[in-house]
């Protein structure tokens, strides 16, 4: 389970300590945590823990996916995280088959989420002006096996628009000046029937600007959104009783209490009786709710709170032992009515209690989301 911990401990997972690896027999992987032969990797199932060869340490050997890669990944630029991704994809209705266009590709974080949602069927045209980050970005894709779903172009998609046209489902703009593409992209998409577009900016001014050219480029249902990551601290909590369970549980420990206290001074005098004889016993009998009895009774009470041995050897006093037991729990448990009820009746039921943490987190950008109509239902509205 993911820490709520705030602050960094000793032997903490870091996203750096997800590494990518290609298993190569004969390679070893080593890291400050020892060394790993990759040939021990081949045929384990992906999830396993591997020791390291000293025995001090161990890797679990995870399958590779996007969500891990976007994690792992070189970064070359700002990447999208998973919650943008996961948003942007389902904002833009992309699902297998999707004919998608992306731009830029910056490391690429985005365009393998989305060309594992498309699959085999769909497409990603992927557009990149930045050389060194095109070769990187197609060297990777041809090593991860998505070449064939990904087309990569050197290209800058402001001043010389895509390479598709009418051709395209949803647009992705992650670039600067996201309106200076709009136009561009309105014409790479399908014109038979609703496509969606969605620009990611930093700030509220490029935001405004994205859309004013969108409501000039005749996109409808323009909508902006920011995706923050509110934490969930989940636990399990003992189902409380209702407040009729609880008066019920209440009075039972009442009249335990009560029946306790009777056995007690029956012990007692029984004691007391076996000890001084018959003349002694029918005067501490006469006495009993004198001052002095009172405070023999009261600590033999104590003395059987602190779970001393020798009531439980006292004669004639097999039935106060177990019960004795039972009591010694709710007494040692505290005063107070749960504690108790909670101590005398455990309960095994829980609840799962979600708390939300009042800390915000994960702003990187604004989305701003439109859609473009079929040009038999925009020249009819
Ligand atoms: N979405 C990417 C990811 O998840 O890894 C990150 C994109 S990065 C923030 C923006 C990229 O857009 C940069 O690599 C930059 O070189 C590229 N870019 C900027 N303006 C461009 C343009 N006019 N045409 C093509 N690419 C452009």
């Amino acid at each position: 389970m993911w820490s709520t911990a705030r602050e960094i401990a000793s032997g903490d997972l870091t996203r750096d300590l997800v590494q990518p690896l290609v298993v190569t027999p004969g390679k070893e992987f080593n890291s400050k945590y020892g060394n790993y032969r990759h040939s021990d990797f081949v045929g384990l199932p992906y999830g396993s823990k591997v020791g390291s060869h000293a025995g001090k340490g161990y890797i679990h050997v995870l399958r590779p996916t996007p969500e891990l890669w976007t994690m792992a990944l070189p970064h070359r630029t700002q990447i999208l995280y998973l919650a943008d991704i996961a948003f942007v994809t389902a904002h833009l209705n992309i699902k297998p088959g999707s004919r998608v266009i992306e731009a830029g590709t910056g490391s690429g974080s985005f365009s393998h989420s989305v060309a594992r949602t498309i699959g085999e069927a769909g497409h990603l045209w992927s557009y990149e002006f930045h050389e060194t980050r095109v070769n990187k970005a197609r060297e990777e894709f041809a090593e991860h096996g998505i070449s064939h779903i990904v087309t990569l172009t050197h290209r800058n998609v402001c001043k010389d628009g895509f390479t598709v046209t009418n051709e395209v489902d949803a647009v992705f703009l992650d670039l600067p000046g996201p309106w200076d593409a709009v136009d561009h992209a309105k014409s790479a998409m399908k014109k038979d029937r609703e496509t969606r577009i969605c620009c990611f900016s930093p700030c509220m001014e490029q935001v405004m600007r994205t859309v004013n050219a969108l409501n000039d480029a005749g996109f409808v249902d323009i909508k902006m959104f920011e995706t923050l990551l509110r934490p969930h601290e989940v636990i399990q909590n003992p189902v409380m009783p209702t407040i009729a369970q609880a008066g019920e549980k209440l009075k039972k420990a009442e009249v335990r209490r009560e029946e306790k206290r009777q056995r007690q001074m029956a012990a007692s005098r029984s004691a007391r009786m076996h000890d001084h004889g018959a003349k002694r016993k029918r005067e501490d009998t006469l006495e009993q709710d004198d001052d002095p009895t009172d405070v023999a009774n009261s600590k033999r009470v104590k003395v059987e709170d602190e779970g001393m041995a020798d009531l439980a050897a006292a004669p004639n006093n097999n039935g106060a032992i177990t019960a004795n037991g039972r009591n010694m729990v709710e007494m040692s448990v505290g005063a107070g009515a749960t504690s108790t009820l909670e101590s005398s009746e455990p309960s095994a039921a829980k609840v799962a209690v979600s708390k939300v943490l009042p800390e915000v987190r994960g702003h990187t950008s604004y989305l701003t989301f439109a859609s473009l109509l079929p040009a038999i239902q925009q020249s009819t509205s």
